[in-house]
């Protein structure tokens, strides 16, 4: 197996520290993670060995207690209008909810689902079904009604709570087909509408039941959270969480996105996924930080403005959201100003070195790409806010989390790759809280992802001498050809440097001779036509940087990548496009793409 040559070399971006620089909570890595422990940081939220840990007894009901009146959400709607909500009006309304689950018998095994954007109700319902020791199982409110269908029948969810719009265009046409879902909450958009029949109307109920509730005492292991995956790799997975999670969430919100008590922190992530809970919802409540939650979808300028007037200090997004981002250039960020901004976070895909230097150009700051899936609950791999970024790198391995390199043999053996610049699957040692507990209704699946004591994340990495992880691929995007491991990730950031090409997505194609030959689909700047001299001159940039076995022989050119609704290039979707060969589950294809 070789290591791929043409990842460009950038220089380490080493953080400035001035004296008046918020010093980071995590100020030394290495002595950090020597003198880490997860029964320390539980013990911070109150936990003790062999006692009782409710998520929202953790994340809501501690700061309720030590901060009541401080600012926990503050929620901006298309006008920019404001709603806010105090640690403990958040803790008294999610008591509410809590009190109304116990009355219809939906607390303790009931699932609890969500199809809501990014509004209050969100998070009553989710902090009050914890709160009764329900399953809280968010759904991305941009689904259809059959991957609403799907998804609600494997989960078994009892409660609903959507909105009366959603509730008529997507769930009416499939309600009859999910006998297990008895009650659905309405959140009315306008409330001189009747109320749709069959439905409960959330703030009558709400404002009919008493505020206070005795969170549950529910034990670390038991069941919290239900979420389901991105489906880049096939059809969408349940991924089952406990309680025990909140533990991770907390460390990691900390150490990882180095938050401070008085910070403003701005998630971007849809409660859809699993950041949008584990980040845009726990987390932050954990750490007493008072968090934004912005109504309405990217948009640049307004998230400019958003960044600018809430005084954003924290910003964790994505890698699709930076490229729409840079895609509008630098005149936009550049109209605003950002004192407060103080550390940019990213997850979702891979993060091409261009985006950690467009964060320095236009925010003064690199973007920290971390690392993590709906599996692990938590981020496992981040750039420490006190340690230099390596543009293109995913960072270091949490502490208290065991990462290492491995290759899995078919005979079920497992070799530790031990030697760095090797290329293996990432995997993980468990122990870690926010490990998840099992693929709903499918054990099998779930015990096929360990082997030789360790779970295996189905994606390919190489660490390099100074324990630094980059990423390579998914197992199954990896190309193989004429003896070589090739990187998609790598191939694409090669591409992506040519002034005309916006983003690109490499996949193999099966070949007689070499087993695998390297294709790249592209899309190009606006304004920029496909021509075939831009394709020869694209052939020629990438043998130039990449070298001739790794280029790619064949590119195309598309007006949109297929991606899923999370944000991520399906590129399943492009193999299976380019062979004829069936496209498989497309529930979270972004529509147009
Ligand atoms: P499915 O499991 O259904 O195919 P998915 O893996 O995309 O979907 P998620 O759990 O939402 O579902 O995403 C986790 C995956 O996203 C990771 O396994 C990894 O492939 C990718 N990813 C997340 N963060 C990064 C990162 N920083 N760099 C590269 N890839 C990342
Ligand atoms: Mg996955």
């Amino acid at each position: 197996m070789t290591s791929v040559p043409g990842m460009a070399e950038w220089a380490p971006l080493l953080k400035h520290r001035g004296p008046d620089a918020t010093s980071p909570v995590m100020d030394d890595y290495r002595r950090a993670a020597a003198g880490f422990s997860w029964d320390a940081v539980g013990a911070e939220l109150g936990v003790v060995p062999g006692g009782a840990l409710n998520i929202a007894g953790a994340a809501l009901d501690r700061p309720a207690a030590a901060t009541p009146g401080k600012l926990a959400l503050r929620f901006v709607d298309g006008a920019f209008a404001t709603q806010d909500f105090t640690f403990d009006e958040l803790r008294r309304a999610a008591n509410r909810f809590a009190n109304a689950l116990t009355q219809l018998e939906s607390g303790p095994g009931a699932t609890v689902t969500t199809l809501l954007g990014r509004c209050p109700e969100l998070f009553f319902t989710a902090f009050g079904a914890l709160k009764c020791g329900a399953v809280f199982s968010p759904l991305f409110s941009a689904f259809g009604p059959e991957p609403i269908r799907s998804r609600l029948e494997l989960s078994g969810s009892s409660v609903l709570v959507t909105t009366a719009r959603f509730y008529a265009r997507k769930v009416a046409p499939i309600r009859a087909q999910l006998p297990s879902l008895r009650h659905v909450f309405v959140v009315r958009d306008d409330v001189t509408a009747p109320l749709p029949p069959g439905t409960l109307d959330f703030a009558a109920v709400m404002g009919s039941m008493p505020d206070e509730f005795n969170t549950a005492p529910t034990l670390p292991d038991d069941d919290a959270l239900l979420h389901f995956t991105s489906g880049t790799t096939g059809k969408p997975k349940g991924v089952v969480h406990a309680h025990r999670a909140v533990i991770a969430h907390y460390a990691t919100a900390k150490l990882a996105l180095d938050l401070h008590a008085d910070d403003i922190y701005w998630c971007t992530a849809d409660p859809g996924w699993v950041t949008g809970v584990s980040y845009g919802m726990i987390a932050p409540l954990a750490c007493g930080v008072t968090t934004l939650v912005d109504r309405e979808e990217l948009d640049v300028e307004r998230w400019y403005t958003l960044l600018e007037q809430q005084r954003v200090s924290v910003w964790y997004t994505a890698p699709t959201a930076l490229r729409m981002l840079m895609k509008a250039g630098l005149e936009p960020v550049r109209a605003h100003r950002y004192p407060s901004l103080r550390f940019i976070a990213s997850v979702g895909e891979p993060l091409n070195p261009e985006a950690v230097m467009w964060g320095m150009e236009a925010f003064g700051r690199p973007v920290h790409d971390t690392w993590w899936q709906t599996e692990t609950g938590a981020i496992m791999i981040a750039n420490f806010a006190a340690e230099p970024v390596y543009p293109g790198s995913m960072g270091l391995s949490f502490p208290g989390v065991e990462v290492a390199l491995a290759l899995r043999r078919p005979d079920g053996t497992v070799e530790l790759l031990t030697e760095p610049d090797r290329i293996g699957e990432i995997v993980l040692r468990p122990g870690w809280p926010s490990m998840f507990k099992t693929y709903l209704h499918n054990e099998q699946r779930y015990l096929e992802s360990f082997a030789g004591g360790w779970y295996f994340s189905g994606d390919q990495a190489k660490r390099d001498a100074r324990g630094y992880y980059w990423f390579i691929g998914r197992t199954d995007d990896i190309i193989k050809s004429a003896g070589h491991l090739i990187s998609p990730f790598e191939v694409e950031c090669a591409l992506n440097q040519h002034p005309a090409v916006m983003q690109s997505a490499v996949i193999g194609i099966p070949d007689p001779v070499v087993s695998q030959v390297v294709k790249a689909i592209v899309e190009l700047k606006p304004g920029i036509d496909a021509s075939p001299e831009l394709r020869r001159d694209l052939i020629a940039h990438g043998r130039r940087l990449l070298g001739a076995a790794i280029a790619p022989r064949d590119i195309d050119f598309t007006p949109a990548l297929p991606r899923t609704r999370s944000g991520k290039i399906m590129r399943r979707l492009l193999r299976a496009r380019t062979l004829g060969l069936p496209e498989g589950d497309l529930s979270t294809l972004e529509s147009g793409t």
